[in-house]
């Protein structure tokens, strides 16, 4: 069997991927086939930390927070994080992955802090760490948190995993013309006004220098592919 592409990897899970079909929260069946994913990778060697969002369950700018304190709703979006990473760092028990959640955030009876170091220990140690709180500050995303922590471990690549497959040249659902970019460069995404990530996520990519590869985790084998170099989602480079 060939061997993975990459050695340590940030994957980028958005609160949304674990509801499935579902309105809010998060779905069983889902989250068990995105763990039996990540499952496999882990098995490989692969080093993998993981970002997870929290928009299944409570998203700051979203209309039931409409009248809050922007930061209050922010701390709250942030919370939500937390519990999808007791989530899936259980789920991942289940499947004989051993996983440590740590926080931006401190909330020590529940998750131990995020301390540099230690993830840094668990990853050699071939634990999947499962980065909650976000960046542990409000009018920020997950997706920063992913550019901001894929750059503290130095991650070869942020995997954002999503529910389409890649980046395309216009919206798929509106263009029945919209076509997949294979590659692209942070400059070219940027001229042609294509959302990869959000922008402060883009840009500390872009400063850093690490790549992103968009995909789709909902389609069977995706996440596989990507971790073998295949071709599969889109890669945006320098
Ligand atoms: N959030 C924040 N700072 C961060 C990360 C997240 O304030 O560093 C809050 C923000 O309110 C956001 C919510 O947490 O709307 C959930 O995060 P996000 O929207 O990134 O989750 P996802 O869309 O990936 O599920």
């Amino acid at each position: 069997m060939s061997k993975p592409a990459y050695k340590r990897v940030l994957l980028k899970l958005s609160g949304e991927a674990l509801m499935g079909d579902d309105p809010y929260g998060i779905n069983r069946a889902t989250i068990e086939r995105m763990v039996a994913d990540v499952a496999e990778v882990a098995k490989l060697g692969v080093e993998l930390a993981i970002v997870i969002g929290g928009g299944n369950i409570f998203r700051g700018v979203a209309p039931g927070a409409q009248g809050m304190d922007r930061a209050t709703a922010d701390y709250m979006g942030m919370l939500a994080t937390v519990m999808n990473a007791l989530a899936l760092a259980d789920a991942m028990r289940h499947v004989g992955i051993t996983a440590r959640v740590m926080s931006a955030i401190g909330i020590e009876q529940v998750v131990e802090p995020y301390v540099r170091p230690k993830a840094l220990q668990y990853l050699e140690e071939g634990k999947v760490v499962v980065f909650a709180a976000g960046t542990g500050n409000p009018f920020f995303t997950t997706d920063t948190a992913a550019a901001l922590r894929g750059s503290e471990i130095s991650a070869e690549i942020v995997l954002k995993a999503t529910k389409v497959d890649g980046v395309y040249t216009a919206d798929p659902k509106k263009d029945p013309n919209a076509t997949l970019f294979n590659t692209i460069t942070f400059d070219d995404a940027i001229a042609k006004h294509l959302q990869v990530m959000d922008a402060t996520a883009f840009a500390l990519c872009r400063d850093q220098k690490l790549p992103i590869k968009v995909f789709s985790i909902t389609k069977p084998g995706a996440l596989m592919r990507v971790i073998m170099g295949e071709d599969e989602g889109t890669l945006v480079h320098v």
